[in-house]
């Protein structure tokens, strides 16, 4: 692997997007023979994990995604866009987001933003080097689009918080490190001004994890047990009975951030649709560059927010909403159009196509179901009544 000398990767933090995208595009160019295994992925989650954590490795130790985190936390400075420019380029040249698994857009800001400064440190450069990856409690079987009305207690015993209750959904726990975790710490009629955030080591004593099957095969979600689970005060993120404020900024990031990383994978995935189903109409075709363009448009007025620090409100509800549309839009035209490809092909490139079928089901229900956007956009954009 060609390696780029830190100092340079490193002024780079400085530089504008369009001389760090062209830097990094040189580089994906000159590295293609040793990246190119990445391409293909195993059908084996333990598998793929590991493929992206090797990956992410890599990209660390040549700096690319340093780039645009705070030298506090092991980045090397620079806009928060940085970091859209290194995964856009990444998709467009076909290669998988090596971080999607860990979540480190999703909730590696919230870290960064309401963990104590020497945890912020500790934690995440682990995850950006990708030797560890944390996951989301924040579902629970009662409490999923009416996330206020959360039950799993965290009761106050001086030094740490007594954890006992349930999560469900929680992507990839069977492979974290760490969660982030929304516990009640006021009354249950507290609604969500009696909720703390935490951040817990999945290691603790007391946790039993059950993975649960999804309908394309994968073991994605987990259930989680906590019994008796004593979480350092240490660990708190943010204020106590504060955990709203991080709970919507950690949805703010996965509606935004993550909408813009899967705008530039859906691109990408547009040109290899169009070779493996020539029967898809040039319509249908177009209308899925459409979409994705106008996902593209609304996600990068998020990510040039977010970049700015400025506060982006309930307007990445548009994003995740335009995401949902253009992903299940594309996979449903290519199963219209190549229905025994997509329902029965046997090579690796039709199971991909009939995986991300599937996985497409799912766009409109993870980080908030389209109701629940739609209802959002509804109040708080258009201001109609809540009934
Ligand atoms: C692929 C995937 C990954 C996920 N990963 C995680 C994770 O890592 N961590 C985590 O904590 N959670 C995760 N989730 C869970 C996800 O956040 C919830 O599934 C989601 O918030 C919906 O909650 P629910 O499943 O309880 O459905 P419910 O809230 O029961 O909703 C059921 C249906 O009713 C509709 N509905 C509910 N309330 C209203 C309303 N007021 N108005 C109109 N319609 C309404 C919903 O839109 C939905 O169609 C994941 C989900 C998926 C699919």
């Amino acid at each position: 692997m060609t390696s780029v000398v830190d100092d340079d990767v490193t002024a780079l933090a400085g530089k504008s997007v369009e001389e760090v995208r062209a830097a990094f595009v040189g580089w994906l160019a000159d590295n293609a023979a040793e990246l190119a295994p990445f391409r293909h992925l195993s059908t084996e989650v333990g598998q793929i994990f590991a493929t992206l954590s090797t990956l992410q490795r890599m990209l660390f130790s040549a700096g690319w995604i340093r780039l645009g985190w705070p030298e506090e936390v092991g980045g090397l400075g620079g806009p928060l866009i940085l970091r859209a420019v290194i995964s856009e380029e990444l998709a467009a040249a076909g290669y998988p987001p090596p971080f999607s698994f860990g979540t480190q857009e999703v909730l590696g800001p919230a870290v960064a933003r309401f963990a104590p400064p020497e945890l912020a440190a500790e934690m995440l450069p682990r995850l950006l080097r990708g030797e560890e990856s944390w996951c989301q409690g924040f579902s629970e079987p009662g409490a999923g689009s009416d996330l206020g009305s959360l039950r799993l207690r965290a009761v106050d015993e001086g030094d740490a918080w007594r954890v006992n209750g349930e999560k469900i959904w929680t992507s990839w726990a069977q492979f974290a490190n760490r969660c982030v975790l929304l516990a009640r710490t006021g009354t249950v009629e507290s609604a969500h001004k009696g909720i703390t955030a935490l951040f817990l080591d999945m290691d603790t004593p007391g946790i039993e994890i059950r993975p649960l099957t999804s309908m394309n095969g994968d073991d994605e979600f987990c259930s989680l047990f906590f019994d008796d689970v004593l979480v350092p005060k240490s660990r708190t993120l943010g204020e106590v009975n504060g955990g709203w404020a991080v709970a919507m900024f950690v949805l703010s990031c996965e509606r935004g951030a993550a909408a813009w990383q899967r705008q530039a994978w859906m691109r990408w995935r547009l040109g290899t649709i169009t070779d493996l189903a020539p029967e898809l109409p040039d319509a249908a075709a177009g209308e899925a560059f459409t979409l994705i363009h106008a996902l593209r448009l609304l996600s990068r007025r998020t990510v040039r927010s977010l970049s700015a620090g400025e506060p982006v409100g309930v307007l990445p509800s548009f994003d995740k909403l335009m995401m949902s549309t253009a992903e299940k839009f594309l996979f449903d035209a290519a199963l219209g159009s190549a229905p025994d490809t997509v329902l029965l092909g046997e090579d690796e490139a039709a199971r991909d196509l009939r995986s991300d079928y599937l996985y497409s089901r799912a766009s409109s229900i993870y980080g908030g179901a389209a109701e629940i956007q739609r209802n959002i956009i509804a109040e708080r954009v258009l201001g109609l009544p809540r009934e």
